[in-house]
């Protein structure tokens, strides 16, 4: 069974909506740069869930919290040291954006982001956690809890995680009045009415101001400490389904603490679990591969929606995922892709064809259209060669024209091919037609082998499938090794040893260009 009806089946069997009517799913980024691809399977995960349950008839929501009050604590490398290290330490809504045209820093992040779930078809609702829940007061009777409960919640961090908190330790973050910092300040004690805090502490390099003072816990002007923080937003959104990757989802690790403290401190249980695994970029974790093509918009920009929607989806949630865009994993998911669209033809009704399903969006999925498409690295192949019309070839390898359907397809995926060329691309997929013969060596059974084929080809044009067949005979005829033949054909029109199927790619050349240029070598 396809995961995610195995998953919303499961939802469907044991549990009901905690308000008795509406399932709410929630998942949520804190903005605190470019985000990376990794955060993108949390989207899928949740996205899809909430698009079973929608088959099913079962109501729910899909909520999204751009977290914007968590402290600005690195400045990414890509941004201006110099311009931001002033505002290390303030809640990201109040850093300003990079770029003119958005309200602040986290505005600025998650628009790209958010632009990312739509290119992958998810449409969350969107709600973020300084203005909707602290400002608008949500969070007020949550923190009183938390703070007159500390400890409980030093207990529990002890008893869970094994982390020691001192006994004036409170689950707080106070932003400073003065310096307008939360990593600086230092809650420490609550008399049922306000906090005090000193603005005296500096991690990472972070300059405090010394101020001291007493605030109300209303309003904003702190925020939870984060596994609390968590917890309380579970309450605050009144959430029935969330996942968590892998790294939170360890024992004794974010989540196990956050599901102590809802239980022990809210008097909520945690919502429905979903742990999912790492999406890996050239088989690196999120935290150390921060290269190019790791952010979730450079990845998305590598696919269409419908193969955007296989790499996020296309595995169980415990495995990994592992794209790297400058080797040949690109290629393999738009193969990966046209497999399962194979089947969908065949009118095969198998997992995968369920996912193929789950690849369309919802509102074009019951049509199951899974047209025919060349393959991508003779798409990338093809971009490549200036003397080709990519429609004739396609309906050549296809075997009968292509519909207007397949042709849109075609033009489309020779856009994201000529652009992975053009960014990412490994050497070994990037060919130069030579126009002249370049300066190699041969020997005299290539020399041989290639004085047969040519002879096969001025009979009459051939076809990629009969030059096939004749380069795999030739190997016997001519005692040639295929590398030794296959080496000498790449090396004549492409100065290289490898290249793509060799007797596919004879075919889609000139006919005299490869006429003379035999010629020419076996002389
Ligand atoms: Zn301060």
């Amino acid at each position: 069974m396809f995961w995610a009806d195995r998953i919303g089946k499961e939802i469907q069997d044991t549990r009901k909506p905690r308000d008795g009517k509406v399932f709410v799913i929630r998942d949520e980024k804190t903005l605190s740069g470019r985000v990376h691809i990794g955060s993108m399977r949390g989207v899928a995960i949740h996205g899809a869930i909430a698009e079973v349950l929608n088959e099913y008839g079962i109501p729910n929501k899909f909520l999204f919290e751009l977290n914007d009050f968590d402290p600005f604590d690195t400045v990414p490398g890509y941004l201006d040291q110099e311009k931001f290290k002033e505002h290390l330490g303030k809640p990201l809504y109040r850093v300003p954006s990079p770029e003119p045209g958005f309200e602040n820093y986290a505005e600025y992040y998650g628009a790209e982001f958010a632009a990312v779930h739509a290119k992958g078809g998810f449409f969350p609702e969107y709600y973020r956690t300084y203005k909707d829940l602290y400002a608008a007061g949500k969070m007020d009777a949550l923190i009183k809890t938390a703070l007159e409960r500390a400890a409980d919640i030093r207990r529990i961090l002890k008893e869970v995680s094994g982390s020691h908190k001192d006994e004036s330790w409170l689950p707080v973050s106070v932003v400073c009045e003065k310096c307008e910092k939360m990593m600086t300040t230092r809650a420490h004690d609550y008399d049922g009415e306000t906090v005090g805090y000193t603005c005296d502490r500096s991690p990472d390099d972070t300059v405090p101001c010394g101020n001291t003072g007493r605030v109300r816990p209303e309003g904003a002007a702190m925020k939870l400490f984060w596994k609390a923080d968590w917890a309380a937003k579970w309450v605050a959104m009144g959430v029935d389904i969330e996942g968590a990757g892998k790294d939170h989802s360890t024992k004794g690790g974010s989540r196990d603490v956050s599901k102590h403290i809802a239980k022990e401190v809210f008097g909520y249980e945690e919502p429905f679990d979903i742990p999912y695994e790492f999406f890996l970029v050239g088989g690196k974790k999120m935290s150390s591969s921060k290269g190019r093509g790791s952010s979730a918009q450079e990845m998305s920009e590598l696919f269409p929606t419908d193969t955007f929607r296989l790499t996020l989806l296309g595995k169980e949630p415990m495995q990994q995922i592992d794209v790297d865009p400058s080797g040949d994993s690109v290629p393999r998911v738009y193969d990966w892709h046209d497999e399962i669209a194979e089947k969908v033809r065949e009118g095969v009704a198998d997992d995968f064809t369920r996912l193929h399903a789950f690849c369309q969006l919802p509102k074009d999925r019951a049509e199951g259209r899974a047209p025919w498409q060349l393959r991508f690295g003779q798409v990338a192949f093809m971009v490549q060669m200036p003397h080709l019309s990519l429609e004739d070839e396609a309906a050549s390898v296809k075997g009968s024209p292509l519909t207007e359907e397949e042709k849109a397809a075609l033009k489309e995926r020779a856009e994201y091919a000529r652009f992975w060329l053009a960014t990412y691309a490994p050497e070994e997929y990037k060919y130069e037609l030579q126009k002249t013969m370049p300066d190699i060596a041969l020997s005299d059974v290539q020399k041989h082998a290639l004085s047969l084929l040519k002879d096969f080809l001025t009979e009459h044009a051939r076809t990629g499938e009969e030059l096939h067949h004749r380069l795999h005979d030739l190997k016997t005829e001519a005692s040639i090794a295929p590398k030794e033949l296959f080496s000498a054909i790449y090396g004549l029109f492409l100065n290289r040893t490898s290249g793509p199927k060799a007797g596919w790619f004879l075919s889609v050349l000139p006919r005299d260009m490869v006429l003379a240029r035999l010629e020419e070598a076996v002389k």
